[in-house]
Order: C-alpha cells, then sequence, then structure tokens
C-alpha cells in the first residue's frame, strides 16, 4: 500500500515535470537595470517579455464582468501589454497581492498579460492557475482568461469532470477526449477566447482541481487525440445515458458518422440512472414563459415524437386553453437541467397535490441515491427520466462500469465513438484555425 502510494506520487512528480511550463527566461539587460523594484525580486529574475507557450494552447474564461479581480504569485508576477515589444506595466512583489481593474487596464492598449515570475502558479482570487492570464477590460469590468498548453489544461479539467479514484483507463479516455474537445473548439484571434471554464464546455477548475491519479492519466496519453479520417473527431461527452446515448443527428440534426448512438448496458446503477423531480406548476409556467402563455392552466405534459435513442424531441403541454408543444431540449433548459436531467422521459404526471402522483415502480432502479421526497402543495409536476445530460457521445458513468469490466481506453472511446481512432498529432493538432 504504502509502496503504491510512493509509485504514485513519483508518476505524478514526473508528469508535472514532463508538462511543466519552461523556466523563466534569464533576465540579462532591459527592464531590470534601474528598476526600484529589482530588489524587492530577489534573486528570481524576471521574464524580459512575454514567455512563448510549448505546443498548442488554449484559452480558457475564468471571470468576466468583474470590477477587479486579485492576482498574486509566490515570486511575483509582471503584468504586460498585449501590445509586443512594450516593458512591462508593472511588476508584484513576492505573494503579494495586487487588485487589477478597468482603470488599470486602461494604461495597456489592448489588453495585459500576466506571468508569474520565476515557477509557481499565479492565483485569481486566490485560486491557483497554470500558464498565464489575459486581462481585458469589457463593459466597465475585467474579464480574466487563461492561456496555457492543452495538456496542462485537461489536469485541471479531470478532476472537475470526473472522480480522480476512477479506474484508470476512464480516467486516459477522458483525458483524450477532454484534449480533443479544447483543440477542436480553439477560435482565431478575434476572439477573446476559446472555452469558458464553466458547464457550457469542460468545468475546468486549475490547480485546484488537479491530483495525482489524474495528472497521471494525462502524463500517460500526452498529445494523444481522437481523430475521425484526417480531421479531429467531436468528442462530445455526458454524465450518464441512462440506457441508450442520443445521436448528434436527433439532437442537433448533424449527421456525424461516429455520433449516432449506441445501446448503453454500463451505466445501470449510476446515481441518475433513473431519476424522479418535481417541480411546482407556478414555477412551471413562469420558466416555460411565452411558450406556452396562451394555454391556461396545465393540466398535462407528455413527451413525444420519441426518437431512436427513447428520447423526446417534443413536449406537448395540456392547458385550459388549448394544447401547445415545444422542442424538448428547449423545454429542458427553460426548466433547468437539475429538474429536467435528460429528455430521456418516462413520464410526466401533474396532480393538485403530492398524495395524488404515482410514481411508477416499474421504473425504479437499484440507484444508490433514494428517490427524492415530492414537496408539499400542489397543483405540481413530476418527472420520471433516465440519465443526466445531452446523451451525446460518451457516457462518463458508462465508461466506468466499462473499465470495471476490463475495458482499455481504446475499448472505451471505440465503443463510444465506433470508427474513430485514437493517435497523436504529427504538428499542431488544432492550428485548422491560424491566430
Ligand atoms: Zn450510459
Amino acid at each position: 500500500m504504502t509502496l503504491g502510494r510512493r509509485a504514485l506520487i513519483r508518476g505524478a512528480v514526473g508528469a508535472a515535470a514532463a508538462l511543466a511550463l519552461p523556466r523563466a527566461a534569464r533576465a540579462t539587460g532591459g527592464i531590470i537595470e534601474g528598476d526600484a523594484d529589482a530588489a524587492q525580486l530577489g534573486a528570481t529574475p524576471p521574464p524580459i517579455s512575454v514567455r512563448p507557450l510549448p505546443g498548442d494552447s488554449v484559452r480558457v474564461l475564468l471571470l468576466r464582468a468583474r470590477p477587479s479581480v486579485s492576482l498574486s504569485a509566490p515570486q511575483g508576477f509582471a503584468l504586460f501589454d498585449r501590445a509586443p515589444g512594450t516593458p512591462p506595466l508593472l511588476r508584484a512583489a513576492a505573494a503579494q497581492p495586487l487588485a487589477v481593474d478597468a482603470a488599470l487596464l486602461a494604461r495597456a492598449s489592448g489588453g495585459a498579460i500576466a506571468e508569474a515570475l520565476g515557477e509557481g502558479p499565479l492565483y485569481v482570487d486566490g485560486r491557483p492557475y497554470r500558464g498565464r492570464l489575459l486581462l481585458m477590460s469589457e463593459g466597465g469590468g475585467v474579464l480574466v482568461v487563461n492561456e496555457l498548453p492543452v495538456d496542462l489544461y485537461v489536469l485541471g479539467v479531470l478532476g472537475r469532470e470526473i472522480s480522480p479514484a476512477w479506474p484508470p483507463a476512464v480516467l486516459q479516455a477522458h483525458a483524450i477526449i477532454s484534449r480533443t474537445y479544447a483543440l477542436g473548439r480553439r477560435k482565431d484571434a478575434a476572439h477573446a477566447f476559446d472555452l469558458s471554464a464553466g458547464t457550457a464546455d469542460q468545468v475546468y477548475g486549475g490547480m485546484s482541481a488537479e491530483s495525482p491519479r489524474g495528472n497521471d492519466a494525462v502524463y500517460q496519453t500526452r498529445g494523444r487525440l481522437l481523430w475521425y479520417a484526417e480531421g479531429l473527431a467531436s468528442a462530445f461527452f455526458h454524465s450518464c445515458c441512462g440506457g441508450h446515448t442520443e445521436s448528434a443527428s436527433a439532437l442537433w440534426r448533424q449527421e456525424i458518422p461516429y455520433l449516432q448512438g449506441v445501446a448503453d448496458p454500463y451505466c445501470v446503477g449510476a446515481p441518475h440512472y433513473r431519476w424522479r423531480s418535481y417541480i411546482g406548476c407556478d414555477t412551471l409556467r413562469s420558466r416555460l414563459g411565452p411558450d406556452i402563455s396562451d394555454a391556461g392552466q396545465i393540466s398535462a405534459l407528455q413527451p413525444i415524437d420519441i426518437d431512436p435513442s427513447g428520447r423526446a424531441t417534443r413536449i406537448a403541454v395540456d392547458g385550459s386553453r388549448g394544447q401547445r408543444d415545444l422542442e424538448a431540449k428547449v423545454f429542458r433548459q427553460r426548466i433547468g437541467t437539475s429538474v429536467v436531467r435528460s429528455t430521456l422521459l418516462h413520464r410526466i404526471q401533474v396532480a393538485d397535490s403530492p398524495e395524488r402522483l404515482q410514481p411508477d415502480p416499474a421504473f425504479d432502479d437499484p440507484s444508490p441515491a433514494p428517490p427524492p421526497q415530492p414537496p408539499r402543495g400542489g397543483p405540481l409536476a413530476m418527472l420520471e427520466g433516465a440519465g443526466w445530460g445531452h446523451g451525446v457521445g460518451l457516457c462518463q458513468w458508462g465508461a466506468r462500469g466499462l473499465a470495471l469490466r476490463g475495458g482499455s481506453v481504446s475499448e472505451i472511446l471505440a465503443f463510444y465513438f465506433p470508427g474513430t481512432s485514437v493517435r497523436s498529432a504529427p504538428s499542431s493538432a488544432g492550428a485548422q484555425t491560424p491566430r
């Protein structure tokens, strides 16, 4: 046990070393001499210019519309004008937080770049991040983007998207699709960032999200990407498919050969493989808003137009003034994805009181989570459904189940993305759109 743990830690140290950013360039002239702050910097020379990032990098939106953000770094940091060839705007001393606001950014011609001096992360409001920060003013507030090599970015994704305690094959498969997804989302320089750090893309937590097991999975798969023919695959994923993944053509009307939807026996028993949720009819009506405003009192809701995966493509709403229907994915977005966890809906019941609701016992499964208790009062709706997420691509809980049955990284990816292959990029993989 002790040996295993030591080996893991050694592996993580190796991974970190192999993925580390290059050391700070030595200052041989220029800004350090004659600068009154130089004494504060101690023995660590500052960068004399913005350092290039190795390999493919991504720009991740961390914060926006903030009046100011607090930045710090263990050995201090430098703030540069984004216009190349200009001297640093300022240098902050070691471990000294500095508030950056729109007034400070107005001193830069087109935004600023913050880089840590020496090794170590940059802290944004107390949270550590690798790479560097791009700072822009936007509508009087501050927009903060973390730019870093894609492999370092994936270190901070794995611990937010799945548990580091899951089998290595799942962690490695996820590292490959997270890396592929990120490079596939890269945009040109006209865009301020490529991805957001939230659920609109992949959840990214910077160094706080890292773990030795996750870092090892990134290291073991470094540079590996998911391909279809000569292009990067659209590497979508979701939490749990509920028994059948969704096709891209059904959800987005895009015909993608390797995203056709597969029957998935491996996520049975996942926490949201089967679920029930409740919502008051008043809340339902206010969230659906103009879509059903002229339908009157809601008396019934029904999933209709079921696609080949079993998901509803439309929801019919019976009201006291007639029937309306709306797209199921719009219904899910409007009501909220924690109430309508998927569009793989078994049934929706509407009743005047919780006592009149009749859960379908045949729909229950041995999920570890107990079903929620219905709220008091009514009228209300009870939804019964399967899985959590849009259902396209890799099912995270299914990939775990497959790995626990001995499935390898390539077997997991071939199951959820049939016809794709895993290989390294011969050169800059995501560079279809030059910066
Ligand atoms: Zn599944």
